[in-house]
This record gives structure tokens, C-alpha cells and sequence, in this order.
């Protein structure tokens, strides 16, 4: 959904200089990725990329640090929603890496309305378009977050799986799509304590998933 925010974050990214989304040192305008030489050559591979979280797999391809979490904060809290792809082409990169091809479709975590309202677009769904673009599988809204939570960073690991219990169920408006029988891929941008991850299997497993992944850009 294009909001009136997402369109001008659209244009401040064509307008502004570029900027390296880890040192913000200016960047070439013909460079394509939002990170500069040094700190691409920074991004860190998760040495164990499968983590279980409570009966959840989730596979992760960095580890969450500088400069990697910097460009996701810039991506998510300034806007700078162009990132997005690139963030999302390197996951789509790790898939085969990864064994990660086999699945039917792929599902976003998703926002609260009112937080999605505010921001413009939801970051995880840019991920997870590229991650089904790569798959060749479609990427299917299946979830909503009908209760608000706090941003999970802001907690501790205990506050972590209280604030989003029950924060998430089967979409319930018409078109959204049927889980039934189908072996999904959560995406999401970072995986801490894997509460949310965990909250949204849940869901899709009580629509009928036959199996649920999780697929982060990081490990924290
Ligand atoms: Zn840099």
C-alpha cells in the first residue's frame, strides 16, 4: 500500500545525497548498494545461521552489529525505504546457500495499521517480496497484528515474549488467503529472542500450515 510517507520517502532517497548506511561518509551515485566499500566488507555471515526458537527454526544470514544494524535502523526509523530491496536481494542471495527454496509461500510479519500508517510501509514485507520473488512462490499477507506492542528492543527478554503473546492471528479480512496445507517461510528483518517469530507460528499453524520457517536478514 503506497501512503502519502512512503511516496515522500521515495523521493527524499532520490533527492538527498547518498549516504553510507554504516560510517555516512557520501556515497557514489552510481553505487548501488547503500553501504560503502569498507563497510560492506564488514557484514559478518551468522557462523550457526539455524537457531531453534521454542519448536521454530529460523534461519538467519548476518549477525545483527554494525554496520548492519545501523542500515536496518536507517531503513526502518528514517525512512529510507530504498534499502529495502537491497537488504532483500542479499537475503534472496543466501537462499541457496541456505536450502532454503522449498516452500510454498512466504508471509511477512506483520505491523499494527496504526504503525504501519505511521511509517509507510512495512519493512518486513519488502524483505519477504524478494525472498518470494527468488523462491518463485508468492508472498501471502496471512497475519495481522491486531494488538499494538512496544518496539521489542526496547525490553528485556522476559518483557520480550509477554509483549507480543497473542499480539498476532490468521488475517481475518476477505482475500487475504488460506494457510491450509502450506509449508510457509516467516520473514522478518532481526531475530532476538524469536518471540515474535515464535507468536506468528503459532497463528499459522492454528490456520493449518502444514510447516512454518522463520527467515531473518539477522541474528542478534
Ligand atoms: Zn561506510
Amino acid at each position: 500500500m503506497a501512503t502519502l510517507s512512503s511516496w515522500t520517502s521515495r523521493l527524499l532517497d532520490l533527492l538527498l545525497p547518498r549516504l553510507c548506511g554504516g560510517c555516512r561518509r557520501e556515497l557514489a551515485h552510481d553505487r548501488p548498494d547503500p553501504l560503502c566499500g569498507e563497510c560492506l566488507r564488514r557484514l559478518r555471515p551468522a557462523a550457526a545461521p539455524l537457531r531453534r526458537c521454542g519448536n521454530l527454526p529460523v534461519w538467519g544470514v548476518y549477525v545483527y552489529e554494525p554496520p548492519l544494524s545501523e542500515l536496518i535502523h536507517a531503513f526502518k526509523y528514517d525512512g529510507r525505504q530504498g534499502i529495502g530491496g537491497t537488504l532483500g536481494a542479499w537475503m534472496a542471495g543466501f537462499m541457496p546457500l541456505l536450502g532454503l527454496e522449498t516452500m510454498d509461500a512466504v508471509v511477512p510479519v506483520p505491523l499494527h495499521p496504526a504503525r504501519l500508517q505511521e511509517r509507510g510501509f512495512n519493512q518486513s514485507a519488502i524483505l519477504a517480496s524478494a525472498v518470494a520473488a527468488s523462491a518463485g512462490v508468492p508472498m501471502l499477507d496471512l497475519l495481522e497484528r491486531h494488538r499494538r506492542t512496544k518496539p521489542q528492543w526496547r525490553l528485556g527478554r522476559q518483557e520480550r515474549a509477554d509483549n507480543v503473546r497473542g499480539a498476532f492471528r490468521p488475517a481475518l479480512r476477505a482475500g487475504a488467503g488460506d494457510a491450509r496445507g502450506l509449508r510457509l517461510t516467516l520473514v522478518d528483518d532481526v531475530c532476538t529472542t524469536g518471540g515474535t517469530l515464535v507468536e506468528c507460528a503459532e497463528a499459522l499453524r492454528s490456520a493449518g500450515a502444514a510447516s512454518v520457517q522463520g527467515f531473518v536478514l539477522a541474528l542478534d
